[in-house]
Order: C-alpha cells, then structure tokens, then sequence
C-alpha cells in the first residue's frame, strides 16, 4: 500500500525515532509498504517517519536496474564505524522534493542493525550505500540533509518548500 510521504516543513519529521521492540508481521507489512512507497516516488531511500511513523526503521535500494531489485530492510540501525576519509554526493530527499545539495560526509561506515526476518546483522558500506544510509539514520534522529547547509542556504530552500506546499493545498482546495 503506498503511504503519504510528508514534507519539511514539518515537526513530525524533527522528531527522534523510538526502536522497534520486536519484528512481527506488522513490521513486515509496514516495510512493505514503505518500500513500495519508496520505488514508486522513485526514491533511493526512506525512513518510517517520512510515512509520519516513529519507528527506527529504514528501506534502502541503490540498485539502478529495474530488473535485479536489491531492497535492504535496516531495523534500529546504529551505525558503529564512520571513517575518517570523506566524500561527497549530491544529495536529495523525498521529503525535500526538487531540491538537492551537495553534502560531505564519512566515506565509509559499518552498521548494526536487525534485518527483515528479526536476525542481528552487520554491514560495512562505501560509496554510494554509505552515504545513503548515513542519510537515512539521520531522519531517525530528526535530521535532514539541508541541515548541514549555511543557514542562507537552508532558509532559501525551506522558503521554496512553504511555497510548493501552499500552491498544492491551492489546487486540493
Ligand atoms: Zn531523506
């Protein structure tokens, strides 16, 4: 079932996400849903609380052919390694739409997390998947990307969202 994806400004997506207790079927479904949320937007990534849930749980999938699907579930991801080194990727978001940044961040990190059926996993990323992941567990704890911009530039892009937003409500109403 495809979720409404909320857009900054919005308090929801400030808020701190609470682990998930236990996996169970609900979890399954949810990040079924927040998957097909995320293929559909199209979206290389996306947090719980971008569907307005407060949950730290995660879908990524970086895969560029249609065809070879590679969902990743992260389930309470902590990311336990950030390297030193950096790099930067021009980064966009679905709660941010149309507008992108370029953001230096860790190059390499290692993460520990619970995966789709509830095992304890670890998984060392770079490139790419280190950046988007880094992304994502940032929207657990209520961090968005244009947080790391000058204030100018953050203000500026806030400023087109309240815009966008309005002109929506517009065309609804
Ligand atoms: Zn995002």
């Amino acid at each position: 079932m495809l979720r409404k994806i909320l857009i900054e400004p919005d308090p929801i997506l400030r808020k701190k996400c609470d682990p998930l207790e236990k996996v169970n079927t609900d979890t399954k479904k949810l990040m079924d849903d927040m998957l097909e949320t995320m293929y559909a937007a199209p979206g290389i990534g996306l947090a719980a609380v971008q569907i307005g849930i407060l949950k730290r749980l995660v879908v990524i999938d970086i895969s560029k052919d249609e065809e070879k699907k590679n969902p990743i579930f992260l389930i309470n991801p902590e990311i336990i390694y950030q390297s030193k080194e950096t790099s930067v990727y021009e980064e966009g978001c679905l709660s941010i739409p149309g507008q992108f940044a370029e953001i230096e961040r860790p190059a390499e990190c290692t993460l520990k997390y619970i995966d789709y059926y509830g095992k304890k996993k670890e998984l060392k990323a770079d490139g790419l998947l280190a950046t988007c992941i880094q992304h994502e567990v940032d929207h657990l704890n209520g961090i968005l990307f244009i947080d790391y911009l000058s204030k100018l530039k953050k203000d500026m892009i806030i400023k087109k969202l309240v815009k966008k937003k309005k002109e929506i409500e517009r065309v609804i109403v």
